[in-house]
């Protein structure tokens, strides 16, 4: 059976035919991949094709898929049990390894997606300053849960309105949305609501609206303003932790945040997320403090051996430079064809994340994504695949390079992107 089959029977058994939306392919068209296996850089796909994988699992596969010692410490894991809703050595270890890591983080509790860190996170700045309203940015994604599905609503200072059917109001109205790379918007809403408001929570390199880097001062800004107003700022690093260094973007950057949500690369492919702060801030957490939150398995031991596995791999080889090599020239090959092509793009890229922004104007905030051509996304994203390369199926994503990915894979890659 290949891709198309399958994508046939799964639409009859679950909505879409796919368990994440974006899978589904509404954003480029045409019938969405089927992957069988995958190691190093690699994806072997039900149509008995081989593509070169640029989206790595969203972000999680920053040394390639199946990394043997990876799959080696989770098979070691499994066989001594896949789950004891109790208390594992290994857990402990691996906290201990990531505040080691990050040393503005004295403590951490795992969850088992990056949403539920993020609801997490929300709770516990709404527990620690008793406030109830947050500020996030347009264009910044954290998870699913129902305060943060918000678009900005009609203006600046009023609460947001729900990006999905089925969130209550009350909820979204509690949110003030304001774009990205806008210092003087939130300094307004902070001033008008600033003694109302738990926290701004913000991805410090953005990764869900293509990748948008923070312009200088932004981030410093929002530091400066959260503690003027007694506030607390919560870095969403679950894209860009362990992504540039073997550690958080906030500890690469000098700019400390409250509270830190994790997820992906420190389960190196399995479901995980975390949440880390001070000792101050993390005891309002059950059973420390009143902030509730619990998971059947959390702090799961398979997932903690991989991400444990991928932690000390990415601290020991520290493949960052090699990978912000291939990253930068890939995105260098991209802009030069395209400037000898005359094509109506740009490719933004930190480290190993790139986006290829179908206009030539920067990308600072979402309205300026919004205004990208997705049409041309799409016959981009259909022309690699064709040749054999797998990017994100939507053009408000970032791509990833990875430690397996070699230099005549981006020279395949530019090859074929030369013939769009
Ligand atoms: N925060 C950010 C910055 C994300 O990019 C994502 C997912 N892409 C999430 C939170 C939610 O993580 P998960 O999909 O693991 O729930």
């Amino acid at each position: 059976m290949n891709s198309e089959q399958w994508f046939d029977r799964a639409k009859a058994v679950i909505p879409g035919g796919v368990n994440s939306p974006v899978r589904a392919f509404n954003g480029v068209g045409g019938t969405p991949v089927y992957f069988k296996s995958g190691k190093g850089a690699k994806v072997q796909t039900e149509d008995g094709t081989e593509l070169i994988d640029f989206c790595g699992s969203w972000g999680p596969l920053i040394l390639g898929h199946a990394r043997e010692e990876v799959v080696e410490a989770v098979s070691n894991a499994a066989a001594d049990g896949l789950s004891f809703g109790a208390n594992t050595a290994v857990e402990a270890e691996f906290a201990e390894l990531v505040c080691s890591l990050i040393p503005e983080i004295d403590m951490v509790r795992l969850v088992s997606s990056g949403t539920e860190a993020v609801m997490t996170a929300v709770r516990l700045a709404r527990g620690v300053t008793g406030r109830r309203k947050i500020l996030k940015f347009d264009g910044c994604y954290h998870g699913h849960s129902d305060y943060l599905l918000v678009a900005s609503g009609s203006g600046l200072l009023t609460g947001g309105i729900s990006s999905s059917a089925g969130v209550s109001p009350s909820a979204t109205e509690e949110v003030f949305v304001a774009p990205y790379n806008d210092l003087a918007a939130v300094q307004e809403i902070l001033k008008a609501n600033g003694d109302e408001i738990a926290a701004v929570i913000v991805e410090p390199v953005a990764g869900n609206m293509g990748l948008v880097e923070p312009e200088p001062g932004f981030l410093e800004g929002l530091r400066a303003a959260t503690a003027d107003c007694g506030a607390l700022l919560i870095f969403d690093e679950v894209i860009n932790g362990f992504r540039l260094g073997p550690t958080t973007y906030g500890h690469m950057s000098g700019i400390k945040a409250d509270i830190t949500t994790l997820g992906k690369i420190i389960g190196g492919g399995m479901p995980i997320g975390a949440i880390g702060g001070s000792t101050e801030i993390m005891s309002h957490l059950a059973p420390l403090g009143p902030v509730y939150q619990a998971g059947t398995l959390s702090g799961n031991p398979v997932a903690v051996a991989a991400g444990m596995k991928t932690l000390e791999l990415l601290r020991d080889e520290s493949p960052y430079l090699k990978i912000e090599i291939l990253g930068k020239r890939l995105a260098d090959g991209i802009n030069r064809i395209a400037a000898t092509k005359g094509l109506d793009l740009h490719c933004a890229q930190r480290g190993g994340m790139f986006t290829p922004f179908f206009r030539k104007a920067p990308v600072r905030n979402l309205d300026d994504s919004k205004a990208c051509d997705q049409k041309a996304h799409a016959r981009y994203f259909h022309h690699m695949l064709d040749h054999g390369f797998y990017t994100p199926p939507s053009g408000y994503e970032v791509a990833f390079v990875s430690a397996a990915h070699t230099e005549a894979d981006i020279d395949a890659f530019l090859e074929a992107f030369g013939k769009l």
